[in-house]
């Protein structure tokens, strides 16, 4: 019998209406709309393509979008500005700035400058300082997202042996102290742990965000572990095409495992609706509202 597949684009698409009943709510309550400023510095492709999908989906949702974009050769300080601005602007209530930046630029001083009550990416420091204690914080979204995946499909997490593969500020630690506050036993893999297969086996839940396609095989899989593949690349395919896997062989896990996110359609479009989430939720914070559920 064959794993079952986790569909996050079915569960981001609920997420995304449940949004967008709370922002008709909250336009209801305020008479204004949740602001969500996007600032992409430079052409990079890929980002562009993500900034343009993060416009689409705001816009969807009944948010406001602001979109801010600098030339590859603007000054830090020039970004920096920005930002300030965007802090003070009560119009805004969401401030990304898209990664990468131009290598000149210090992406840490550019995250420290961006207010961390409206950073919806939860990347400054005031925000992983909150989740690593406990506090009301604003949460990266994608772990966010794994992390709603795992509870629809397990419940309670508490007690389960929990290992992710990767300790980036972006994916690995956030993913561990969402699981970690779930109480279950965690371990984090990454590039120098010994014997990664043992290692993987012991998880109940596997999250791999490595970005190493099909790295971690069937077989490393203790029977029945849900797991959550995170990691997205491109290689190629048929016919001079390319086509995108996860970092977990696909068919090779799904024969051992219980449940399985697919790639593309598993965790990539929770990213983009847990944003929109956590848009409204600043927002409803900034307002003075509960926050929404
Ligand atoms: P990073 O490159 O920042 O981190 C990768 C992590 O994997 C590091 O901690 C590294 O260890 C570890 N690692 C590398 N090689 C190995 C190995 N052979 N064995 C064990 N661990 C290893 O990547 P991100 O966390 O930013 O992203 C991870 C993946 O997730 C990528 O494929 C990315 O495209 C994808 N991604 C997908 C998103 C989505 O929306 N679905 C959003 C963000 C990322 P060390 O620290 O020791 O170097």
């Amino acid at each position: 019998m064959g794993a079952a597949v986790i569909d996050g684009k079915a569960f981001a698409d609920t997420l995304r209406g449940k949004v967008g009943a709370a922002v008709a709510a909250f336009r209801e309550q305020t008479g204004r709309a949740p602001g969500l400023a996007v600032v992409l510095v430079g052409e990079d492709p890929a980002s562009q393509v993500y900034v343009r999908s993060k416009h689409k989906a705001t816009v969807a949702a009944g948010m406001e979008s602001f979109e801010h974009r600098l030339p590859a050769t603007a000054a830090q300080d020039a970004l920096i500005a920005l930002v300030e601005r965007l802090n003070a602007d009560e119009a805004v209530d969401g401030i990304l700035v898209q990664l990468p930046l131009p290598r000149h630029m210090d992406e840490k001083a550019v995250i420290a400058a961006i207010d961390p009550a409206k950073d919806v990416d939860g990347f400054h420091v005031i925000n992983s300082g909150k989740l690593a204690v406990g506090e009301e914080a604003l949460v990266p979204c994608t772990p966010l997202g794994c992390l709603m995946l795992l509870k629809d499909r397990l419940g309670d997490l508490s007690g389960l042996e929990a290992v992710v593969i990767g300790r980036s500020n972006i994916v690995g630690k956030p993913m561990a102290q969402l699981l970690l506050q779930e109480s279950c036993t965690v371990t984090i893999a990454h590039s120098r742990t010994r014997d990664l297969s043992s290692v993987v086996r012991r998880g109940d839940i596997v999250v791999a965000a490595v970005g190493r396609p099909e790295m971690v095989k069937g077989d490393w899989l203790k029977p029945g572990a849900t797991v959550i593949d995170v990691g997205i690349n491109r290689v190629p395919g048929e016919e001079g095409k390319s086509r995108l896997v996860g970092d977990v062989d696909y068919a090779g896990a799904a024969a051992v495992a219980g449940a399985i996110t697919p790639v593309p359609g598993g965790v990539g479009p929770m990213t983009i609706a847990v944003l929109l989430r956590n848009t409204l939720v600043a927002a409803s914070r900034r307002a003075g509202l509960g926050a929404p559920e």
